[in-house]
């Protein structure tokens, strides 16, 4: 899989505003925020998108989840709510080919589909 941004973020060799890592995954701002917090929650493992993720990767996608609403508890905001969400490639709006979960919250986010 060819290296991407998100690579290199968790490399170390560009910068980002990392609020959150473990052994498996990486969570940083988004550069580019669609509401007060915008934090992408990125597997260190390099998944191009979710169509590469296999059987053997459900447990680090769960991981993924969890980590999403372990920081939306420890922010204070998981009782009035958040939304996680995964582009898959170019009619889903993903635009770096390293899997990743958006973390969007801190205002009341409107139904839409674009
Ligand atoms: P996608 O469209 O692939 O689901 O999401 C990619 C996200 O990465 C976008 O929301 C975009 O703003 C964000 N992004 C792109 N380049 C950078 C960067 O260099 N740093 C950070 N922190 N986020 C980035």
């Amino acid at each position: 899989m060819p290296d991407t941004l998100f690579d290199k973020i968790i490399r170390r060799e560009i910068p980002a505003d990392i609020v959150y890592e473990d052994d498996d995954v990486l969570a940083f701002r988004d550069i580019a925020p669609q509401a007060p917090v915008h934090v992408l929650f990125v597997p260190k493992k390099s998944l191009a998108t979710l169509n590469d993720a296999a059987p053997q990767d459900a447990e680090l996608l769960g991981k993924l989840l969890l980590a999403a609403a372990a920081y939306a508890k420890r922010e204070g905001f998981a009782e009035k709510g958040y939304r996680c969400l995964i582009n898959c490639n170019a009619d889903g709006g993903q635009t770096v080919f390293h899997l990743h979960l958006h973390l969007l919250a801190g205002t009341r986010l409107r139904e839409r589909l674009d």
